[in-house]
């Protein structure tokens, strides 16, 4: 499996004259979790789509190195969005097939015997046949990510993912998110130090506008992570990171 190598990026959405990002260098590692945090607004969740494929049309975007290119990084891509993005007229075990479906592949028993177990390895398999209104946004999320792990892609592509979860529940997702995509090219994007160190062998931070890219050094340990003192003093490097930009960002009022 080959990295994603980004150099001399410039991402514009179209109609805007300020791009997202400028002259934005980054390789993501293969086989490699990859934690993106940043302050909201700063263009995460604009890369993620990028790379998913769902902008190109939408934006104006550049780079002197870009591989694989688009279009052959979207046919390997799994894609998590922020939003959960389920379909309502659909039951939960038949979102959690959609990939299937969509390829016009007829869900066959063993693809739903798959998904059984991925909705009961995140807690929904009493919720197999509900539709997604009937859930609640945690569930919605467990849904979401249940099919993210259906689809067996190289690459995966996960917005918050764990953002609508209670602690508990976050920490047993992280684990089996970490054991079911061991050796897949991940990019998380989280708000929270705490899961960039507990999941990132790779820790960028995004800041600034037009944005960049700041490297953080992880932990020794192997994923998923256990908080000790190193982990503690990363984290708080981290958060002091954030909140600099963050006042830059914010300066002359709270947007
Ligand atoms: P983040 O995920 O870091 O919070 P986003 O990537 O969602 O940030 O947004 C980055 C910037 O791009 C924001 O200023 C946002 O308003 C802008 N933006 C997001 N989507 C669009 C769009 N479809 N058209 C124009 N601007 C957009
Ligand atoms: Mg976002």
């Amino acid at each position: 499996m080959t990295p994603i190598r980004i150099l001399g990026a410039t991402l514009t959405y179209i109609g805007d004259e300020t791009p997202i990002f400028s002259e934005l260098n980054v390789e993501f590692s293969a086989a490699t979790w990859t934690a993106i945090l940043g302050p909201s607004g700063c263009g995460k969740s604009t890369l993620l789509r990028y790379l998913a494929g769902i902008l190109s049309e939408k934006v104006d975007f550049r780079a002197s190195v870009f591989t694989p290119n688009l279009t052959e990084l979207s046919g390997q891509v799994a894609y998590m969005a922020q939003q959960d993005l389920l379909l309502p007229w659909l039951s939960v075990i038949d979102n959690v097939c959609l990939a299937s479906r969509l390829n016009g592949k007829k869900v066959d028993d063993v693809t739903r015997q798959k998904a059984l177990l991925l909705l009961e390895q995140v807690g929904l398999a009493k919720k197999a046949a509900a539709r997604p209104a009937e859930l609640s946004g945690g569930q919605r999320q467990r849904v979401a990510l249940a099919r993210t792990l259906m689809q067996d892609k190289p690459v995966v592509l996960m917005d918050e993912p764990f953002s609508a979860l209670d602690a508990v529940t976050r920490h047993k997702l992280q684990q089996l998110a970490a054991t079911l995509l061991k050796d897949k090219t991940v990019l998380l994007i989280t708000h929270d130090p705490q899961e960039a160190l507990r999941l990132g062998e790779q820790i960028l931070v995004m800041n600034g506008a037009p944005a960049r890219l700041h490297s953080i050094i992880p932990p020794k340990q192997a994923i998923p992570r256990c908080i000790d003192g190193e982990f503690a003093k990363i984290q708080q490097s981290i958060l002091e990171h954030l909140a600099k930009t963050h006042t830059e960002s914010t300066s002359g009022g709270l947007k």
